[in-house]
């Protein structure tokens, strides 16, 4: 495999040519590279079953500055620190009987937990705040590198701020590639939304911070009592307690406008309609280019998983505004509605 930009502080730009990412499998050989960059404080761009997210080491405050400057990300803005296991974790952040609860329940997977944190987080990585953020993530080629580098690792998504976060190795590459020696390629994310994050304050009930696949009823089923709801908005104390959920983020940079369920109005010349899954009906009296579905199924599933990389796609494609029907309510759904609220506001 051929060397990295040797300088991890360079700026890359695409005119000097030959920085650009390498793209690397999770063989044993290159998880070893990859592992040892993480330990030396560079950044890696790793899948995981939500989306891809921009690994550093969680214990270097220098690389972990390194992935707010990449990303344009405010410094208020916390990062999620990925472990292999709930006994990594427990070194990073005090657990509760309830976090043991739900990691036992849903680790590894889609769920992050926000708990009391521990010294050895440096401060950078919680935006000053006395939690941390912590996730056990499931997709294969994350575990194997969790294991070889031996260190836990903040990883948000592999975006520039505000952009739509990117399922595939592609996506990285495409907004982050001149910026970031290494890109681990896992194939598409199986979710493709990010994690359900969970608050799990003392003497609080659990809170929701941002919903995710893992539905609240499958959260309060795990831990036997009830778990408050996600904010509608980021508004005021919202903001406060999940500071990167602004109403505008995961973005197109062309125009959304969303529709209701079953609502959305023909494409005229240069609009894009998009229906959450196959329509056949989609195609009468309308130019069949400017049609699109999230998903061929219906499944909310699906759906999610498609969601970022249709976006992006449409992105591309210059339309001057894109129409986009929302998802039927249903626990999954109401999350996707939320990404689309989020892509669509302003
Ligand atoms: P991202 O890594 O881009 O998926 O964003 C992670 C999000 O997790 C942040 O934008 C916050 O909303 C949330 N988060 C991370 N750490 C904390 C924390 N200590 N307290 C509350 N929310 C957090
Ligand atoms: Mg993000």
């Amino acid at each position: 495999m051929p060397v990295p930009a040797p300088d991890r502080n360079a700026q890359a730009t695409p005119a000097s040519g030959n920085r650009v990412a390498l793209f690397c499998t999770d063989t044993a050989s290159d998880l070893a590279k990859l592992a040892e960059a993480l330990r030396a404080g560079q950044l890696v761009a790793i899948p995981t079953e939500t989306v891809y997210g921009l690994a550093a080491s969680a214990l270097d405050e220098a690389a972990c500055r390194r992935i707010f400057e990449v990303k344009g990300r405010p410094l208020l803005d916390p990062l999620i620190v990925h472990v292999p296991d709930r006994a990594a974790g427990e070194r990073l952040a005090r657990f509760d009987g309830r976090a043991v609860r739900l990691a036992e329940a849903f680790w590894p997977g889609p769920l992050t937990l926000v708990l009391p944190k521990r010294a050895a987080v440096p401060a950078i990585v919680t935006a000053g705040k006395p939690t941390v953020a912590l996730r056990s993530p499931a997709h294969p080629a994350a575990r194997r590198l969790l294991a070889a580098a031996g260190i836990p690792l903040a990883a948000p998504s592999a975006n520039p701020f505000g952009y739509i976060s990117p399922t595939t190795a592609q996506h990285v590459a495409e907004s982050l590639g001149t910026r970031i020696p290494w890109i681990l390629d896992g194939g598409p994310c199986s979710v493709g939304i990010e994690s359900t994050i969970v608050a799990l304050a003392p003497d609080r009930p659990a809170r929701i911070l941002r919903p995710g696949s893992i539905s609240r009823e499958e959260l309060s089923e795990a831990l036997g009592e009830a778990v408050e709801a996600a904010p509608e908005e980021a508004k005021s104390g919202a903001a406060v307690e999940a500071p990167g959920m602004l109403a505008r983020h995961y973005s197109p940079a062309t125009p959304a406008v969303l529709f209701a369920h079953g609502a959305l109005p023909a494409a005229r010349r240069g609009e894009a309609a998009v229906f959450q899954h196959r329509r056949e009906h989609a195609l009468d009296g309308i130019e069949g280019s400017s049609v699109f579905w999230f998903s061929e199924s219906g499944d909310p599933a699906d759906t999610a998983r498609n969601l970022y990389a249709l976006l992006r796609r449409l992105d591309s494609l210059g339309f001057t505004r894109i129409h986009i029907e929302r998802a039927a309510h249903s626990p999954l759904g109401d999350t996707i509605n939320d990404r689309l609220r989020r892509a669509a506001t302003g």
